[in-house]
């Protein structure tokens, strides 16, 4: 199995003693032991559950990793993940960050755990040096930040990680192992919310740590037991489901993304069109470097208009759904200013450029011409008055 394409249709799981094709849904919470400390393989399932672990290997063989250990979502992998570090350690983090990320940082961990996060931009590798210390324990990028779809420079920073003894985690949810595999970049952690691309269909709330080396894959493993924030079998099986489709998803994702990015930049009524596969990125030969084969399916635009003519501008889409979340099969909206991001205090998000004329667009895989034209007609009403 070379290629991904492949990989994605039969990774974690192979016809098991009853030749089911498919993999059962595991249910029991626990498991008939033949002597007492002795079974085979599962005790209870928050330690294990065989319909979890199907999902769990898939996502480790496709992210080239040893492990992976999936959770009830993406924000509990990175509750479970933080616990690697001792009380009062430092973190450095991309600005720009997933806003839940965020608030977990500086309004839960900063008071529990006394963990200090510092922040850089992504392609600022002489600030990133700056910033790490002798407790940085942790360095958090996400490939690419959400919503300015910026891009780290992996290698270059893990590198610079090491150094400092600290481990380099990427947040890939936007990307995928279809697109990029960060452990292959030298990073030490993956981290997805499974509620996005890799599930694919917007029915699952979930989240995965993928890891390469045994002894972090080791802690995990002790972690994600310890703290109890595991995937249901139930959710395992819909998210290994979801997944076996990867391949051909995130090619229409990218294809159709790429082509209404390029449109959306001739069109009047938008200032700017973000898009990694766009020249116009301004780090268009990094994305081009990491992402050689799409990438992915979110844009951002700035419209060219007021808070009366965003409103009216959203509310005309038909086939697009004013939402938050992205990733699915079917194409969303999302106003990042007033949904997604909002727990940012607002000097900040406006330092970082999340500003109320920004919208994020999640294109799903329905037909190209159909979303471009669902969004001509919803632009047209910024020029018709009301
Ligand atoms: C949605 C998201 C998360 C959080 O995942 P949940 O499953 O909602 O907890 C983390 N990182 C990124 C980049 C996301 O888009």
């Amino acid at each position: 199995m070379t290629h991904p394409d492949t990989l994605s249709v039969h990774a974690g799981y192979q016809p098991d003693a009853t030749g089911a094709v498919m993999p059962p849904i595991y249910l029991s919470s626990t498991y008939a032991q033949q002597a007492p400390g002795e079974h085979s393989g599962f005790e209870y399932g928050r330690s294990g559950n065989p319909s979890r672990q199907a999902l769990e290997k898939a996502l480790a063989e496709l992210e080239g990793g040893s492990a992976g250990f999936a959770f009830a979502s993406g924000l509990g992998a990175m509750s479970t993940v933080l616990e690697l570090l001792e009380a009062g350690s430092e973190i450095v983090a991309v600005d720009d960050l997933y806003g839940g990320a965020w608030r977990l940082f500086e309004q839960v961990k900063g008071r529990s755990a006394g963990l200090k996060v510092r922040y850089v931009s992504p392609d600022d590798l002489d600030g990133l040096k700056a910033a790490i210390t002798p407790a940085t324990r942790l360095v958090w990028l996400e490939v690419p930040t959400n919503p300015l779809l910026k891009f780290p420079d992996i290698a270059a920073i893990s590198a610079i990680a090491k150094e400092a003894g600290a481990l380099t985690l990427v947040d890939a949810t936007f990307v995928t192992p279809y697109l990029l595999q960060p452990l292959k970049w030298g990073a030490d952690i993956v981290l997805h919310s499974l509620t996005k691309y890799l599930n694919g269909h917007s029915d699952v709330i979930g989240g995965a740590l993928i890891v390469k080396e045994q002894a972090l894959a080791d802690k995990l493993r002790w972690l994600q037991n310890a703290v109890g924030a595991v995937l249901s079998p139930f959710d395992s099986f819909l998210a290994l489901r979801g997944l076996r489709t990867l391949a051909i998803r995130m090619q229409r994702h990218s294809s159709n993304a790429l082509s209404l990015a390029q449109w959306l930049e001739t069109q009047a009524g938008i200032r700017a069109v973000i898009y990694p596969g766009l020249p116009s990125h301004p780090q268009y030969a990094l994305a081009q470097r990491l992402l050689p084969q799409g990438q992915s399916g979110v844009i951002s635009i700035r419209l060219d208009t007021d808070e009366a003519g965003l409103r009216r501008f959203v509310q005309a889409l038909k086939i697009f759904t004013l939402a938050e979340s992205l990733g699915g099969v079917e194409s969303l909206i999302n106003h990042p200013w007033s949904m997604t991001h909002a727990a940012i205090p607002q000097a900040i998000r406006v330092e970082k450029g999340v500003t109320s004329d920004l919208l994020r667009i999640s294109v799903g895989i329905e037909h190209v011409a159909d979303l471009q034209a669902d969004l001509a007609q919803a632009l047209a009403t910024l020029t018709t008055a009301e």
